[in-house]
């Protein structure tokens, strides 16, 4: 079921502002994929959409996500979630379960697209993308060459930008969209990002392990969106796995931790890992140690 979470965290001149410029206070969270690797049938691979101003922002695309942001403009009424509405996709690193519904997006009802999908990602994103366009030729070409119209012919292709350093990798009057650098096993580059509008700061760690750049960046963030390994579920898997694990993720006591110094008004916790362990049991562990607000996210959760 998806639950809508509102929280004040603003100052009492920001709200003032807020009431006069309805439209200061309109960026929302959706959380479109909660999954990870681990097939689950409630939880679509990863995906979160940031809504500012009718535009839809995604970080990641795993599989899934397609369908959860269709069931977003359909059930929750969020328009820009259309998948021909989505404009700009966000890549924090090209594992398979962030990435899956890359080419879903793409093919999706293209020929009504008006805009082309923009795309930002690690090196590596140009070449995944071209790999999509070789799959979907046969479509693409058929459809080109077919007397069904096509609103825009470039929209079968995305417009795709590597990163090549961190910073600012997208920005317009009122929203900022920065990548970081974030550690997640041999990735050389993995990245979360940053979101900032005049009404909320966004901080998506994507897949990392604990990491002093996710912290800095989460300082006084409005929504901390990070991902977690259950230190339960883990303590009971085989040597190997635990050493990769810690290797490439954050256990519930290393991110309550974090939390503790980064402070964000709201922490979600999303791409859990939870093995043996009822997956609940990172929030315990987590409040364990941190007294600040903690939601388990599910697909469709909306934070607004
Ligand atoms: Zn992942
Ligand atoms: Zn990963």
């Amino acid at each position: 079921m998806t639950k809508r979470y509102s929280f004040l965290a603003l100052p009492l001149s920001t709200l003032l502002m807020a009431f006069a410029h309805p439209t200061l206070a309109d960026t929302q969270v959706v959380m479109l994929g909660t999954g990870t690797p681990v097939p689950n049938g409630e939880r679509a691979g990863a995906g979160v959409a940031v809504i500012h101003d009718g535009e839809a922002y995604l970080f990641d695309l795993g599989a899934g996500v397609v369908e959860r942001a269709t069931q977003a403009a359909e059930r929750l009424g969020i328009d820009s979630l259309y998948p021909t509405n989505i404009e700009h996709l966000f890549l924090t690193h090209l594992h398979s379960d962030h990435v899956l519904d890359y080419p879903e997006l793409l093919g999706t009802y293209w020929w009504r697209r008006e805009n082309p999908l923009q795309v930002i990602g690690p090196k590596g994103t140009q070449g995944m993308s071209e790999g999509i366009y070789t799959m979907l030729a046969a479509d693409t070409e058929t459809r080109l060459k077919d007397k069904s119209p096509i609103t825009n012919p470039d929209t079968a292709y995305a417009e795709v930008t590597e990163i090549s350093q961190p910073g600012t990798v997208y920005e317009t009057d009122d929203i900022q969209v920065e990548a970081f650098p974030v550690s997640h096993g041999d990735w050389d580059l993995a990245y979360g990002y940053r979101i900032t509008t005049p009404d909320k700061t966004v901080v998506i760690s994507g897949d990392t392990s604990i990491n002093k750049e996710v912290e800095k960046q989460a300082a006084g963030a409005d929504i901390l969106i990070h991902e977690v390994i259950s230190r339960t579920g883990w303590k009971d898997l085989p040597k190997q796995w635990q050493d990769y694990h810690q290797y490439a993720h954050t256990l519930t006591d290393e991110l309550a931790e974090l939390a503790n110094r980064a402070q964000p008004d709201l922490l979600v916790l999303t791409h859990v890992l939870h093995y043996g362990a009822p997956i609940e049991t990172v929030v315990e562990e987590i409040q364990r140690d941190y007294a600040g607000e903690v939601q388990l996210a599910d697909d469709l959760d909306v934070y607004e």
